[in-house]
C-alpha cells in the first residue's frame, strides 16, 4: 500500500488567484478522497481553450482561487470509501462530465448528461460535502469542472475517471480527455453525415479538427473548414479539410458564402469557436429538408441564439452535445484503443510541450491561436 494512503499529500499546483493573471505554481495540501472519490497523480495534462475562457472570465463567472485543467492522464495513487472500480496504479483519464451508471441519462443509450456528474463550471467543491480537496496554509482553493489536472495530484469522483489500456502512453491519449474526443464525438455520434457528405467546420482549434476527422472517417467527400484566422488552413489540411472560408474575406455573411458554395447548404456542421455568431451561421448553414448543425463551443454566458423559425419549419436541425456525447466510462476506453489500433491519429494534433513550470506559456499560444494542443509535463 503507498505510504501517501490517508495522508494529505503536498505538491505543486498552478493556481489561478485572480482572473486573467498568470497561474502560481504553489505548493497546495490534497486531502485524502473521500467516499466514492479517487486521488490521482496527474503525469501530463493539456490546455483546452475552456480552461482559458475561466481562467479570464470575461464571459463566464468568476470562482477563484482556482486550479483550472481539465484534459489529461494520470495513475490512481488511492481510492475513497466504496470505490471498488478502480485501484491504486490504474491509468485513468479525468473527465469535466461523469458517468455514475444509475441516473436515468446513463441508462439511456441517447444521453451523456449524468444527473450526478453532468458538468457544472460554477461549482468550485466536491459534490459528496460541498467542500474543497486543495488548500494552502488552511485555505481552501476551489476545484475546475471537478477535475482540476493542473496539479501534480488532484481529487476527482471516481464516475469522472475513465479506466484505460495501462499500456497506452499518457503524453498522447491524455488529449483524449476532453478535445479531440468532444470533436470526433460531435460528428461520430451527434452530426453523423452519411458517405459522400458535405460537412462545415467553424473552428478549427483542436476540437474543431478532430470534429474534422471524425468527418473525414465517415466518408464525407467535402468538408469545409471555417475560421478567422488564417494560420489554421495550412495545418487543417492534415485533417482533411478540403475547402477553407475565412469569414473575414466576404463582405455577405458567411453562411450564404456556404450556401453559394455548395448548392444551398451543406448537409451536416459542427461548430467549434464558442462564438455565438458563428453558431448562428453554423446553423443557418446547413441544407433545408435535411442538413444537420451541432454546436460544441462553450458560450459567453449572456449569449443568446436568434434566428427566424422559418430555418427550423424549413427541416434544418440544430442539436448541441458536451464531450461528444460519449459517456467518460462507458465509451473513452474504446476511443483510446482505437489509437492503439492505429485507427486515430493523435500526434497530429499535439504541436508543442513545455514543462509544469512554464504553463502560462501554454495560456500564451492558445490566446494567440498558435498551434494546437500544448502537452504539459508535471514533475518538470
Ligand atoms: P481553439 O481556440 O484552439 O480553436 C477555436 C478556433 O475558432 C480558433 O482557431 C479561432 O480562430 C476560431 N474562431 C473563433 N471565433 C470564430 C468565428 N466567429 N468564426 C470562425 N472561427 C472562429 O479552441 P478549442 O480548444 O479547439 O475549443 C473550441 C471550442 O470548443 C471552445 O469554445 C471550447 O470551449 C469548446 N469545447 C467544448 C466542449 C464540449 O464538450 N462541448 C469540450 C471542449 C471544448
Ligand atoms: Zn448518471
Amino acid at each position: 500500500m503507498p505510504s501517501t494512503t490517508n495522508q494529505v499529500i503536498r505538491c505543486k499546483a498552478a493556481v489561478a488567484w485572480e482572473a486573467g493573471k498568470p497561474l502560481v505554481i504553489e505548493e497546495v495540501e490534497v486531502a485524502p478522497p473521500q467516499k466514492m472519490e479517487v486521488r490521482i497523480k496527474i503525469l501530463f495534462t493539456s490546455l483546452c481553450h475552456t480552461d482559458v475562457y475561466f481562467w479570464e472570465a470575461k464571459g463566464q463567472n468568476p470562482v477563484f482561487p482556482r486550479i483550472l485543467g481539465h484534459e489529461a492522464g494520470g495513475v490512481v495513487e488511492s481510492v475513497g470509501e466504496g470505490v471498488t472500480d478502480l485501484q491504486p496504479g490504474d491509468h485513468v483519464l479525468p473527465v469535466f462530465t461523469g458517468e455514475c451508471k444509475e441516473c436515468a441519462h446513463c441508462k439511456s443509450e441517447e444521453s451523456n448528461m449524468c444527473d450526478l456528474l453532468r458538468i457544472n463550471t460554477d461549482r468550485g467543491v466536491m459534490i459528496n460535502d460541498q467542500k474543497s480537496r486543495f488548500s494552502i496554509n488552511g485555505k481552501p482553493i476551489f476545484h475546475f469542472v471537478g477535475t482540476s489536472t493542473f496539479s501534480e495530484y488532484t481529487v476527482v469522483h471516481v464516475g469522472c475517471l475513465a479506466k484505460i489500456n495501462p499500456l497506452a502512453p499518457l503524453d498522447k491519449v491524455c488529449v483524449l480527455s476532453c478535445g479531440i474526443s468532444t470533436g470526433l464525438g460531435a460528428t461520430l455520434n451527434v452530426a453523423k453525415p452519411k458517405k459522400g457528405s458535405s460537412v462545415a467546420i467553424f473552428g478549427l482549434g483542436a476540437v474543431g479538427l478532430a470534429a474534422a476527422e471524425g468527418a473525414r472517417i465517415s466518408g464525407a467527400s467535402r468538408i469545409i473548414g471555417v475560421d478567422l484566422n488564417a494560420n489554421r488552413f495550412e495545418l487543417a489540411k492534415k485533417f482533411g479539410v478540403t475547402e477553407f472560408v475565412n469569414p473575414k474575406d466576404h463582405t455577405k455573411p458567411v453562411q450564404e458564402v456556404i450556401a453559394e458554395m455548395t448548392n444551398g447548404g451543406v448537409d451536416r456542421s459542427v461548430e467549434c469557436t464558442g462564438h455565438i455568431d458563428a453558431m448562428i451561421s453554423a446553423f443557418e448553414c446547413v441544407h433545408d429538408g435535411w442538413g444537420v448543425a451541432v454546436l460544441v463551443g462553450v458560450p459567453h454566458k449572456d449569449a443568446v441564439f436568434k434566428t427566424s423559425p422559418l430555418n427550423l419549419l424549413n427541416e434544418r436541425t440544430l442539436k448541441g452535445t458536451f464531450f461528444g456525447n460519449y459517456k467518460p466510462r462507458s465509451d473513452i476506453p474504446s476511443v483510446v484503443e482505437k489509437y492503439m489500433n492505429k485507427e486515430l491519429e493523435l500526434e497530429k494534433f499535439i504541436t508543442h510541450e513545455l514543462p509544469f513550470s512554464e504553463i502560462n506559456k501554454a495560456f500564451d499560444l492558445m490566446l494567440k491561436g498558435e498551434g494546437l494542443r500544448c502537452i504539459i509535463r508535471m514533475g518538470e
